[in-house]
Formats: C-alpha cells, sequence, structure tokens
C-alpha cells in the first residue's frame, strides 16, 4: 500500500533520492505514453522517466524479444563472445559517422561519460577537460567534477582539471538575437551585436578570453558539451557557436566529445543525433538514456585509434553489454525506424512548439519557449522584461496543477524555473493539444 511504501522509504531508501510532488506519484503500470498509479488513475507522461523511455513503456515488442533473450542466455560478460553483443555493436555502429566505429557498452550515462573520460586523458595524454557551466554529465565522482556544482552541495576534492566555459545561453546570457538557435521558435531578445546576430561569435570570444587567461596551460584533453543542454533547461547554443569551438579544441590538439545522453537516437527529430545540426563530428559520443527504453544500457562510441589507447591500458566491466540490454538496443533502434518516431518527433514537436509559443503571446509568465523536435523547455519568469525566474513556490503550484489534470512534465535549469518536456516519442498531436490545454489551466491558477 501506499502507507507501507512510505514507511520503507522513511526508513530503508537514502534520503539523498528526493521525490517528485508533495504526495510522491506511486506507479503501478505504463503503456506507450501513459502511465498508470497504484489506484489505476491514468497520466500522460511528456517527461518519459527523465527523457527516458524513447519508444514507449512497456513496448511488445521489447517485451516479446527480453522475454525471449532471458529464457536463451540472461548473463554472458565481456569476456566470452555473444551474438546479440556483436549484432548491436554493428548496427549502432552504423548509426553513427563512420570513423565512430568502436563502441565500448556500459550502464548509465555517468559511466559512459567517466569512461569516455579516461579515453580522452589516456589518448591525448592530457589533463584539462572543459564543460559548460550549467551542464549535466553524471554523478559518478569524476563526473561531479565536469557537472555544474549547481545540482550538488559538497565538495569534489578530484575535481582538478575541469574547467567551466560561460554558458552560451540566449536568453539568460549575455548575448543573443532573433534566430540565433536552431528552433522553430526564435528568442526575441533584442540582438546586442549589431545588425547581424553574432551571439555564437561573441561567446566564442569569450571562450578564446577564458582559454588564455583562466584555463590553466596543463593542456587541453577535451571539450565536453550535450548537444542541447538537458537539466540545465534545453539551452540551445547560438548558431555556429559549436562549430567554432570544435575549430579551437583541435587547434589545440583537444578532443570533441559529444554528450549525447538526452539528443540522441532521434528525439530532435531532425537528426539522429544532436551533434549533427552543430555541423561536426565529435571524437567520442556518449548515449544512454533513450538508448535502452528505460533498461540500464549505455555507450560510448569513438574511433579504433582512440580506444586502442584504452586497449592498452587495460579496461573492464561486468555487465556492459549484457544480452538482454542488447536486445532492448537492438529493438529500439528497429522501433524507431518501423514506427518513424524520428519523424514524428519533428512533427508532433514543431506542433506543440508553435502551439506553445501561442500560449507565449497571452500568458507573460512564458518567458520563453524553446527546443526541437520532442526536447522543449518553457521557461516560466517573474516578468518578461526583467526574466527573473518565476518562485519555486508558483513553479511548484503550476506543475502540481498539471498532475492534478493527469499530465506528467519535469523541470529543470539552474532556479529550476524551466518546465521540461520529453515524452515517450510516441506522442500523437492529440497529446501534444492536451499538454497544451493543462498548461493553460495550469498557468490561469498561478
Ligand atoms: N548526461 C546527460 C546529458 C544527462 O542528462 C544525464 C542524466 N540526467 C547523464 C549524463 C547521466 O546519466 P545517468 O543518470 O544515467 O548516469
Amino acid at each position: 500500500s501506499y502507507d507501507e511504501m512510505t514507511k520503507i522509504r522513511k526508513n530503508n531508501v537514502n534520503p539523498a533520492l528526493t521525490t517528485y510532488y508533495k504526495k510522491p506519484l506511486a506507479l503501478h503500470q505504463g503503456y506507450k505514453q501513459w502511465l498508470f498509479d497504484i489506484n489505476g488513475r491514468r497520466y500522460l507522461d511528456m517527461f518519459a522517466g527523465v527523457c527516458t523511455v524513447s519508444v514507449g513503456h512497456a513496448h511488445p515488442k521489447i517485451t516479446q524479444a527480453v522475454t525471449e533473450q532471458m529464457d536463451t542466455l540472461g548473463h554472458s560478460t565481456n569476456i566470452y563472445y555473444h551474438t546479440k553483443l556483436h549484432e548491436y555493436a554493428k548496427k549502432l555502429a552504423e548509426k553513427l559517422p563512420d570513423k565512430l566505429e568502436c563502441i565500448y557498452f556500459v550502464c548509465s550515462g555517468s559511466e559512459a561519460n567517466d569512461l569516455a573520460l579516461l579515453m580522452a586523458r589516456s589518448y591525448t595524454n592530457k589533463f584539462d577537460v572543459i564543460s559548460l557551466k550549467n551542464c549535466y554529465h553524471g554523478m559518478t565522482y569524476q563526473m561531479m567534477g565536469m557537472t555544474s556544482n549547481n545540482y550538488y552541495k559538497y565538495p569534489v576534492p578530484g575535481a582538478a582539471g575541469f574547467f567551466k566555459t560561460t554558458n552560451p545561453d540566449v536568453y539568460n546570457g549575455i548575448w543573443g538575437g532573433k534566430n540565433c538557435r536552431d528552433s522553430p521558435v526564435q528568442t526575441d531578445r533584442p540582438c546586442s551585436c549589431g545588425s547581424e546576430c553574432e551571439a555564437g561569435l561573441r561567446y566564442l570570444q569569450q571562450f578564446e578570453c577564458e582559454l588564455r587567461h583562466d584555463i590553466p596551460k596543463g593542456g587541453l584533453a577535451a571539450f565536453w558539451a550535450e548537444s542541447i543542454q538537458g537539466v540545465g533547461g534545453t539551452i540551445q547554443y547560438p548558431k555556429n557557436y559549436i562549430k567554432g569551438i570544435y575549430q579551437r579544441v583541435k587547434d589545440q590538439g583537444g578532443l570533441y566529445v559529444a554528450d549525447e545522453v538526452q539528443t540522441g537516437f532521434g528525439r530532435t527529430g531532425d537528426y539522429f543525433w544532436g551533434f549533427e545540426s552543430h555541423g561536426i563530428v565529435p571524437d567520442i559520443v556518449t548515449m544512454a538514456k533513450g538508448i535502452g527504453n528505460g533498461y540500464p544500457l549505455a555507450a560510448v562510441a569513438t574511433t579504433k585509434e582512440i580506444a586502442t589507447g584504452l586497449a592498452k591500458a587495460g579496461h573492464f566491466n561486468t555487465f556492459g553489454g549484457n544480452p538482454v540490454a542488447c536486445t532492448t538496443g537492438l529493438s529500439v533502434l528497429e522501433i524507431i525506424e518501423e514506427e518513424k518516431l524520428q519523424e514524428n518527433c519533428k512533427t508532433v514537436g514543431t506542433h506543440l512548439l508553435l502551439e506553445l509559443e501561442k500560449l507565449k503571446s497571452k500568458f507573460p509568465v512564458i518567458g520563453d519557449v524553446r527546443g526541437k523536435g520532442l526536447m522543449i523547455g518553457v521557461e516560466l519568469v517573474e516578468d518578461p522584461k526583467t526574466r527573473v525566474a518565476l518562485s519555486t513556490e508558483k513553479v511548484l503550484k503550476f506543475w502540481e496543477k498539471c498532475l492534478d489534470m493527469g499530465l506528467i512534465v519535469g523541470k529543470g535549469g539552474i532556479s529550476g524555473n524551466v518546465i521540461r518536456i520529453k515524452p515517450p516519442m510516441c506522442i500523437t498531436k492529440e497529446d501534444a493539444d492536451f499538454t497544451v490545454k493543462v498548461f493553460e489551466v495550469a498557468l490561469e491558477d498561478i
């Protein structure tokens, strides 16, 4: 019962794992984009277990494939061959640019980034890593050094060698202008850099300045970025920023690492990988969440040359490439293609973005609507002129009201005032319209 779970939660579950909502949601079942609580109440899941359930809850094709695999071989480790790992490694590599042909399977996004860090440092023989302020790359002790310390409040002594550059945020940052991000909806921030928007250039100049003055010259091993910032509040970078960074990092002999944990697998609509929209080919790509539709599966893809560096150093992982996990991953790839889910992200996502933009013109509390495909952020503010974040109390009121009406959405951003929409990729236009309708009622409430 609910009360029993509350008691167990208090006594036996580490309290660091906080729950959402005043009365935590107790889930019992899921089907496609729907979740059902222990009382049988249905919710439209527009957050997908933090951007993870990519093809839908309890997808019958996955259930069948996984059941068959469990019956055949539930576990095998990397010291043996098994067919599913090899089949999946080949299929996944085919989805990536040719040079990223070498896959290492692990079990979570943090683990993938941690391993990629080891690859980057051991391959380059350099130590310094630059990431963006507000970024999220994981919660292993090393990844905390790389991840913005806005998300935790204790010291990370192993954080030597991690540097953060200014977040190129065109809504909250210093520079930005019309059309400077890749989205069906645009920012209306007055451009501060002349008749043509040059926000990307300005942030690049800032980066160069930081490289010259703030970042010790131990040698740059890698630059790390999500292709769109997820936990940071669906932050899209100005056009040409990532391309410029890529060039400057290469000039320094560093690697470019793309964290595709949230943006991969077609979610952003136009492309299968988020980095494609920046016109670059990374040296290392990390992926998790949507890759396994909720199954603990993650991967690092890189070139043979970089992978060989790790092989020389030696490395092992017991669960990475587990046959059931690989079966799930294979099914996810098939379902995305069979059900045209990437295309669905583009059409339904664009429709939802434009409808939310219309809502913005009615409610000044919506400061910004942004995103691509089904990776959407709605930033709530006290006043659209000052752009001060809406109070936590009001954000929570909005958010609880959505739940009351059967809608699950996420929240994020440094001030917790960005409503995050990252549903299973199979949602329909009707689901998008329902979401907008619920937002309208909840906004009227606050
Ligand atoms: N990278 C990104 C972009 C993420 O959003 C997350 C999780 N929020 C991670 C890495 C870490 O993934 P995990 O929680 O699976 O370790």
